[in-house]
């Protein structure tokens, strides 16, 4: 009955998305009508496995088969593929009293089986299209392997590179990372979440995971409300805009209070003020959490805590499934904050079509298609392209000259069929990534020599996800191999950095230097050939001023995907000329975190022939790399910033870009401004603007930025948005450090 329900609602054709509305709450409202209390709370329970559901259950999932024929689970994530989730999804809907289908999730981060650059490298990019190219063919693999739904995107605003998931986010700036958290939504949903090569986001963390003191993964988080509202909150409210069908709270504390039992963010703000009407999982057992906490006395509490303050769906814990009832039968929790959640869960898989047919996205030959297709492979490699910033090219060492005709390919990195596929790597199968060699020898082609030699070991440990990384910090027995090599090279192109999973969940670092040999390495190299070309390979940021002292050429790649190498060979033989922006500043030493481009300033803020400014008196306060910097194959020249204020709610920017170098290239215009006095310290510099222009060599192009009330405004510490009259900065340039700069008066009483 619930079926043809749904169907008949399905054909009802209208113009109208409230009609819609309607009728899909008309539809969960009988729905709830009929389900008990338990099968309430079934649906806010999530459990994983990875178990097909064939065969006998492992230990982890006993008991998993008879709470699914019950209706008692909501939610699986981790059970992947078109046979395992037709398989659960079968016991549920053939086996329990109403049939209401699982929703299935998974960490689908950069890519399912064909892999993308991992989300702080496609940020580099600064181009929503190619991150949402990116997301929305990982959304139809997903689909095609019968997910509903994608943990992702993380937007959480990250400062501190020492934190190891600064890699699953798009960097240090707000107005960027809304933009492509947005972006990455609308590829993962697409037009509509009913569209089966479509799932569903989940704006993650929620919120201020990111800002865990020093760095560390799951510590506390300590910020000013104006931080919350200026910098945590806006890719959120950007992703909620942009439809965003779940949300996920997150492990911290943010101002005291576990983010799992936070009523602010998530009722008044999320559900409210905001107008979300999807669904909050809670991160892997964030309500169970709160005890260690020490902000609920047992489960009881934690289970009371986070859904009164709208935490719906209990991820792999049991705080919710174990107590709920119970706290709903003696009073303490109203019925209809369970059906609110209840309801929020069950307009999702609605939207996803779900009751309509809950078996719509299991479909093996589907599945063996849409894998690791061709087509989306090529669009790996263009994405991966897109992604790779060019930090330093002193005497043009690349492109690569094609007279050349010796090539050394060295480095623990340089043949890592595996690296390159980075942490969170859904499903993508391990050593399936082009290496940077298998790259270079494809397009150096057959009147090149490569020499190829590892020179050392960057790790001793196995790979995994969780295990802990150990580093090679005594076996030196491949270096000679290494010197040999590139001393019978006319070039040498060492690929060091990260492990894979160097980075990621769990993976702070409290010195994010090069580990290992690598510095020996190639010091080693250097002392016989000082033509080298460094191919970093990394999650964060990297304090390596001493590589930057040394190295004449560093090519930032990040792990870059399935495509790595292809991608790579683009970029060094200048098949593309490198147009990526770093997303994240690149500090000297691990001293300087947190360091960002848009900080407040002190009162006492620049040298005045004296010490007592804010500075160290051991290191500059320069970064080694500053926000948004990247070069190019060309060179561009900025002119002409002029400011027409003469209409305060349109103010016109415009400023002349001319290509002086010899080659086509791209330009990320990036625009800064500053509100020079307000009654809240403000940042330096604030990027409201940027736009990715291509100019053939000796072309010009003015370009115009439009500044709103939405650019020129900041949240109080009350959380009321606000513009205020005064003195502005704007900076237009190549990156947040290399600036023209022109102000204008905000005179809002004139606005035409
Ligand atoms: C992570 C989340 C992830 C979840 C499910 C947690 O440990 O913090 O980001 O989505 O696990 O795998």
């Amino acid at each position: 009955a619930i079926f043809s329900l749904a169907l008949s609602i399905f054909l009802f054709s209208c113009g109208s998305k409230q009609v819609e509305t309607n009728e899909e709450q008309a539809f969960i409202a009988e729905l709830l009508g009929k389900m008990t209390l338990e099968e309430k709370i079934g649906q806010l329970h999530q459990i994983t496995s990875q178990w097909n559901m064939t065969g006998p259950a492992p230990e982890y999932a006993q008991g998993h088969e008879e709470k699914l024929k019950s209706g008692l689970v909501g939610s699986m994530l981790n059970v992947i593929g078109a046979e395992a989730t037709l398989n659960a999804q079968k016991l549920v809907v053939e086996n329990s009293r109403l049939g209401i289908p699982l929703i299935f999730g998974y960490d689908v981060i950069h890519g399912y089986r064909t892999m993308f650059p991992v989300p702080l490298g496609e940020a580099s990019s600064w181009d929503p299209e190619t991150v949402k190219l990116s997301a929305s063919i990982a959304a139809l693999e997903s689909a095609a392997a019968g997910l509903h739904w994608t943990f992702a995107p993380m937007m959480d605003v990250g400062r501190d590179a020492r934190w190891g998931r600064v890699m699953e986010g798009a960097g240090e700036d707000p107005y960027l990372a809304s933009l492509l958290s947005a972006a990455r939504v609308r590829g993962f949903q697409g037009e509509s979440l009913a569209d089966e090569k479509t799932i569903a986001a989940c704006a993650k963390h929620f919120a201020g995971y990111a800002f865990a003191e020093s760095g560390k993964d799951y510590n506390n988080v300590d910020i000013s409300n104006a931080t919350l509202h200026n910098v945590i909150l806006p890719p959120f409210k950007a992703s909620t805009e942009a439809g965003a069908a779940t949300y996920m709270n997150s492990f911290n504390t943010i101002q005291g209070l576990p983010a799992s039992a936070n009523e602010y963010i998530q009722r008044q703000l999320l559900k409210g003020d905001w107008g979300f009407d999807g669904f909050v999982v809670s991160d892997w057992n964030s309500i169970g959490e709160m005890v260690a906490h020490g902000a609920a006395a047992d489960l009881k509490e934690a289970a009371k805590l986070a859904i009164q303050a709208g935490s719906d769906m209990d991820m792999e814990g049991n705080a919710y499934t174990n107590f709920l009832a119970e706290l709903v039968e003696e009073g303490t929790v109203d019925i209809k904050i369970i059906d609110d959640a209840v309801r929020r869960v069950l307009t999702i898989k609605y939207r996803l079509g779900l009751f309509e047919d809950p078996y719509k996205y299991s479909n093996k030959e589907w599945e063996k298609n849409t894998l690791y297709s061709l087509g989306n492979k090529s669009a790996a490699r263009k994405v991966a392209r897109e992604s790779i910033v060019l930090l330093k090219n002193e005497g043009k060492k690349l492109p690569i000259n094609e007279s050349i005709k010796s090539i050394a390919v060295i480095g623990p990195l340089a043949d890592d069929k595996d690296a390159p596929l980075g942490n969170w790597r859904a499903d993508a199968v391990a050593n399936s990534a082009v290496s940077v060699l298998e790259g270079v020898k494809a397009r150096a082609g057959n009147n090149v020599t490569i020499n190829y030699a590892k020179g050392c070991d960057l790790v001793t440990s196995e790979r995994s996800f969780a295990g802990e990384v150990q580093f090679n910090t005594t076996d030196r027995s491949g270096f000679a191999a290494a010197v040999a090599a590139a001393k019978k090279s006319e070039i040498v192109l060492l690929a060091i950095g990260e492990d894979c999973y160097q980075s990621g969940e769990g993976r702070s670092q409290a010195d994010i230097g090069l580990k290992g040999l690598q510095m020996e390495l190639f010091d080693a190299i250097y002392a016989v050939n000082p033509n080298i070309v460094i191919v970093l390979m990394n999650g964060r940021p990297l304090a390596i001023p001493e590589l930057d002292a040394k190295a004449p050429a560093i090519l930032e790649t990040w792990f870059l995907g399935s495509e790595a190498g292809n991608a790579i060979a683009d970029v060094l033989f200048g098949d593309h000329n490198p147009s990526g922006k770093l997303p994240m500043t690149f500090p000297r030493s691990n001293g300087q975190i947190p360091i960002y481009y848009n900080h407040m300033n002190t009162g006492r803020p620049g040298p005045k022939n004296e010490v007592f400014w804010s500075h160290y008196t051991d290191q500059t306060n320069a970064p080694l790399y500053p926000f948004g910097f990247g070069l190019s194959y060309t060179d561009f020249e900025y002119t002409n910033l002029t400011v027409d204020s003469s209409n305060p709610a349109s103010i016109q920017v415009s400023v002349s870009l001319k290509n002086t170098g010899s080659v086509t290239g791209t330009e990320v215009v990036q625009l800064y401004i500053r509100d020079k006095i307000a009654s809240l310290v403000r940042p330096v510099k604030e990027l409201k603007g940027f736009q990715k222009v291509t100019l053939k060599s000796g072309e010009s192009k003015d370009l115009t930025f439009v500044l709103t009330e939405k650019e020129l405004g900041f949240y109080d510490n009350d959380g009321k948005y606000k513009v205020e009259d005064g003195e502005f900065e704007v900076m237009v340039g190549t990156n947040s450090a290399d600036l023209l700069n022109a102000t204008f008066l905000l005179n809002t009483a004139t606005v035409q």
